[in-house]
């Protein structure tokens, strides 16, 4: 199920992710169960250049050129993976995206969520 993104720097990324996997013969492997495994996997290598810093330190860990470069690898592979993920189940996960955002502008209008971290309830549930 392929679907063009309507991103240019996205398509790009997308195509060269499809190629890369096709010289390999990986597409076989690229199942969108492997693929959400991979992704909550990348996530938590994230996850765990952040974890043990205090809030003030993870605002600051692009200060640390090391630091920094592993928290950019992290966000690298999981931007790899979600849109591979993205790719296989024909998603273009910038309008998924773009469409969860204009739903959380209606769950939280700014006079009713100015400052607050109050979670409103889904109308769909996916959170
Ligand atoms: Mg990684």
């Amino acid at each position: 199920m392929e679907h063009e993104p309507n991103d240019p720097g996205l398509a790009d990324l997308v195509h060269r992710l499809r190629r890369f996997a096709d010289e390999r013969d990986w597409q076989r492997f690229h199942t969108p169960k492997n693929l959400a495994m991979a992704l909550a996997g990348e996530v938590g290598e994230l996850l765990a250049e952040l974890q043990w810093l205090t809030p003030e330190e993870s605002a600051q860990v692009m200060a640390d050129p090391e630091h920094g470069a592993r928290v950019r690898a992290e966000i690298g592979d999981v931007m790899i993976y979600l849109a591979r993920l993205s790719d296989i189940l024909g998603i273009d996960p910038l309008a998924a995206a773009t469409d969860k955002l204009t739903e959380a502008a209606h769950r939280y209008p700014v006079e009713r969520s100015y400052g607050s971290a109050v979670k409103a309830p889904s109308a769909d549930r996916t959170g």
